[in-house]
């Protein structure tokens, strides 16, 4: 099963090891679903603050939103930085979320973990080694986004980087590869989620919106996330998506995410039904 180079990885790899769970706020990675929901940048207090509320109130456990945007253009909008944090840190208190925002800078990591309660490794910093190295050192729970043209294995080197610094918290994230197809913006390889359970530990969620880039997507993906066993998944939700400074064309409204959320809970909850009839 496991490829030569996979033989390095000591700290990630564990087949047949109990399974490793991951606290955030109330949530449990490995332990129930896990839904991260909010914004893919803050873009003001009441927009965070308005979609904190409506996640909150959906069904979420983790609300997300962006402070540093990793841009393809210098020139698109590259996020409100600290005031950007203070948004979404106040907006998860009221609210009672625990957050997630992304860290693109080595010398960002420390103070940033002190308004975040997990660290997001977006997909182009997956292989920015100084930069999990310096995650590795802190003591917040990290979420480790695959990168677009990864394989499984340095993926799973990546999370290997991390924990080798001291940190055992890695929560892997399948986004989408790219791949020929341009219907959709990646490819979202949900083999990923079992194969990674074949190798590793750690739990794995999945990103159905950048994973597909498509609304009308998003929620066929999520429900075959949970199927194939993923132990979470995080949505980009926005109160006004034509308006959203970045990632507009596939993030969800309020609503299509309580819809989305509501199905996902029912999907949940007869996979642990079937799971136990079947003991
Ligand atoms: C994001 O979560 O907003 C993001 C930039 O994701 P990725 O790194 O997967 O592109
Ligand atoms: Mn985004």
């Amino acid at each position: 099963m496991k490829g030569k180079k996979m033989d390095n990885l000591k700290l990630v790899a564990g087949i047949g090891k109990e399974r490793t769970k991951i606290q955030v706020g109330n949530a449990i990675f490995g332990e129930g679903l896990v839904i991260i929901a909010g914004p893919c940048s803050v873009e003001s207090e009441d927009q965070i603050l308005e979609t904190a509320w409506a996640v909150k109130e959906a069904g979420a456990d983790i609300l997300r939103g962006g402070a540093f945007k990793p841009r393809t253009s210098p020139y698109a909008f590259q996020g409100l930085g600290l005031q950007g944090l203070k948004y979404l840190a106040r907006a998860g208190e009221e609210a009672g979320l625990p957050v997630i925002t992304e860290v693109l800078d080595t010398r960002d990591v420390s103070w940033i973990a002190e308004f975040a309660h997990m660290l997001q490794i977006g997909a182009r910093n997956m292989q920015n080694f100084s930069l999990l190295k310096e995650v590795g050192k802190c003591q917040r729970p990290v979420l480790l986004k695959r990168g677009m043209y990864s394989t499984l294995e340095e993926w799973l080197n990546c999370a290997e980087y991390i924990m080798n610094e001291g940190n055992p918290q890695v929560v892997l994230c399948e986004r989408g590869i790219r791949s020929f197809e341009t219907y959709t913006r990646n490819t979202l390889d949900l083999s990923a989620v079992p194969a990674v359970k074949e190798i590793s530990h750690l739990p794995v969620i999945t990103d159905p919106t950048h994973g597909t880039g498509k609304v009308s997507l998003i929620k066929p993906m999520t429900l075959a996330s949970v199927a194939a066993g993923a132990d979470g998944i995080t949505l980009e939700v926005h109160r006004n998506p034509a308006e959203a400074l970045s990632d507009k064309d596939q993030a969800l409204t309020h609503s299509q995410f309580e819809e989305i959320a509501k199905e996902v809970r029912l999907l949940e909850r007869y996979m642990k039904e079937m799971k136990n009839e079947l003991r």
